[in-house]
Parts: C-alpha cells; structure tokens; sequence
C-alpha cells in the first residue's frame, strides 16, 4: 500500500519514529503523550519539509498517511481546514506574521483530529517573531503540533530549540537517488545516474536535472568556464556568463509560478463577487502578491547563482581528487578528459586555492553582496591564482 512517506529517501530511521507517533496518535486518548513541538534539520535538498508535511497528512488521514484521501492531498497543497503550512518567500518571518498565525490557529481541529502548523524556515524566525511563538509552544493546545523546519538545530532559538522533539534528515546516498529517478520518474539508468551524483544528494535538483535538458545545457556550459579562464576579459565574460544562465533558470521557473498565482486569486476574486469594492480589493491583493513574487524571484536568482557556484567547486574538487589518482570518486565523471587536461596545466596548490575563492564569493553573495561584481572578482581571482 502507498504511503506519504514513501518519497522520503534515503530516510528509514525518521519514517519510522513518525509512524510510530502517527500510529500513538490514535490509539492513545490522551493527547498529553504527543509531543507538540518537532523539529527536522537536514542539509538542502534532504527533504526536511517534505517529511514535515507527510507527517502532518498521516496525523489527518483516517489512514494514516494514505496519500490518496481528500484530507492528504488538500493537506500537502495548504488546503485543509486544519493543516497550515507556513512558507517564507522573503528573508524574515515577521513578528506580524506569527501573531496574524497565532490567531488563525488557535481554534479546536475543524474534524476532530489534530491542528498541525508545518513551519518550512523556521530559520527565518527574528527574535521578536521565534518569542511571539515561544509562548505558544510553551503552552500548545492539546491538540495543536508545530512542525518546524531548519538546515540545523543551531539556526533555532535556545529558547524554542529546548521545547523541541529533534529530527535530523541525512543526505540520501547517490544510488538512493538513482532508484528514486529510476522508480519513481522513470529516468534512464544513465540519466539517473548522472543526475544524482551530480546534485550530490540534493534529490528536488537531481530531478529536475533529469527531466530538463536546457538545464543540463545550461550546467555543462558553467562546467566549461574554468577552461575559459585565459585571460582577464575572459574571466569577465565567464563571469557574465555564470549569472545570465543562473538568472534565466531562476526566470523560468519562477515566471510560470507567478503567472498561475495571480490567476488563482483573481478567481478566488471574482467567484461570484461583483461590486466596487471587490475590485479595489482584488487589485490590492494582487498588487500585494506582486510585490511578494519579485523577492521570491530575487532569491530564486541568489539560489540558483549559489547552484552554479557549487557546482563549480566540483569541478576543481574532481581536479584535485584526479591530481592524487583517484579518479573513480569525481563527481563529473563525463568530464574526465576536459579535467585530465586542466591538472596537466595546474599545480595542486592552486585547485585547493580555488576552491577557497569560490566558497569565499558564495559567502559575500549571502551576505547580500551585488551578484555580477562578486562573481566577477572571483572569475578574475580563478584565473590568476
Ligand atoms: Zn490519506
């Protein structure tokens, strides 16, 4: 029988202290032995909130995660009466926003069963936002589970972070990916296996490369650029390069996004209102939505140049696993003679250096650094050192 739980790869020993609590749930009358407050930490791509969420639907489900019932499938869009999954397009989640939160949820479970709020970047919390929360996983209804999601524990306040039943997601195996791409999307063995080690575990990327040949396009012209670096106008132009394509990736995805968001609210406008003031709402909504779609869209372009720049760092870390000999662990293994000729022409020192170069524009670029003149300094830093 299918399960909620079934695409959670690579993550055995989380499933099943989930269906065990799932399955306390309910044979259990008191609500008291429940833990209120989870946690789950993984590294990206792990899948924290998607085992977040499938927690929350088998909580739900009459059948404990089904997949299939009306409760799961409007549990994972957002649309159940008692599931509330918050996500968080811009930096912060705002103390306004946990307190208009905080009011939404405070009624008893609309079927009697559980009210599960599924936080996807709790990391995001400010001080005054995690302390406007505190108080309400200090003292949960009895009813009431929070499901808190952050790359680690570190990024959660002491303060909520002791409250919390912990989590963490690991990094699922490469060949668990492959059987993932294999099984699931029904990906070729070669495709697969191409994919998965290159997203290194990241199984959202791993899929997405498998079934979108202008991204692979797109990744094998970044994995040129360290053949290119010859001269300083070319470390420019490798720099240009790097952001058009992450910026164009970033565009795609997210323009077909905004375009059926604002359909969806211009319906639920329109469905049977009419009137001034229904307009001059509709139009305010969308203007608010507006606003909210270009900072999505300005992180998906920091994410996806961050991508390119890891990805990147693959290429110098294969050159360096090639400059000891062993060549069986690269992760670009299609790549393996562009990389046998780079090593014939660099020292070992310099693979190392770069590779420090990288992470150091990475951590600018976090840091809210302007994305074509970062790169820029390290494409020329790439090729001088
Ligand atoms: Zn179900």
């Amino acid at each position: 029988m299918s399960s909620v739980f079934d695409d959670l790869v690579g993550q055995e020993h989380i499933i099943d202290i989930l269906k065990g609590a799932v399955a306390a749930s309910r044979t259990s009358s008191d609500s008291q032995e429940m833990t209120h407050t989870w946690v789950f930490t993984g590294p990206p791509g792990s899948g924290r909130s998607s085992a977040a969420v499938a927690f929350a639907q088998a909580l739900i489900c009459t059948g404990q995660g089904c997949g299939v019932c009306n409760e799961c499938q409007s549990a994972a869009t957002g649309g159940h009466p008692d599931v509330e999954i918050v996500r968080t397009e811009g930096l912060f989640i705002k103390v306004e926003e946990i307190r208009e939160l905080l009011t939404r949820v405070a009624w008893v479970p609309s079927m009697g069963g559980w009210r599960v709020i599924v936080m996807e970047d709790a990391d995001r919390l400010t001080e005054s936002s995690a302390n406007a929360l505190l108080k309400a996983i200090e003292e949960p209804g009895t009813r009431t589970v929070w499901l808190l999601c952050a790359p680690t524990l570190h990024d959660i306040l002491p303060t909520i972070r002791s409250r919390c039943r912990h989590l963490q997601l690991r990094t699922p195996s490469v060949d668990a990916v492959i059987q993932v791409l294999t099984k699931r999307d029904r990906s070729s063995p070669k495709m697969a296996d191409f994919a998965a080690r290159v997203s290194q575990g990241h199984i959202g990327r791993a899929k997405y490369l498998a079934t979108n040949e202008s991204v692979r396009s797109n990744r094998k012209v970044i994995m040129h650029l360290p053949l290119q670096l010859g001269s300083l106008a070319a470390a420019f132009q490798a720099a240009q390069t790097l952001i058009d394509l992450a910026t164009e990736e970033a565009s795609s995805s997210s323009e077909s996004k905004d375009e059926k968001e604002i359909e969806k609210l211009k319906e639920a406008y329109g469905k049977g209102a009419t009137g001034r003031s229904i307009a001059t709402g509709a139009a305010k909504a969308v203007k608010e939505l507006e606003k909210e779609q270009k900072s999505r869209a300005t992180r998906m372009i920091r994410d996806s140049i961050d991508g390119a720049l890891l990805d990147l760092a693959t290429f110098y870390r294969d050159a360096m696993l090639a400059q000891s000999g062993a060549l069986e662990s690269m992760i670009n293994s299609d790549m393996r003679t562009e990389i046998e000729s780079y090593i014939s022409s660099f020292p070992a020192h310099n693979t190392a250096q770069k590779i420090g170069a990288i992470m150091d524009a990475r951590m600018n670029l976090a840091m809210n650094a302007a994305p074509l003149v970062t790169c820029e300094a390290l494409m020329c830093e790439l090729a001088r050192i």
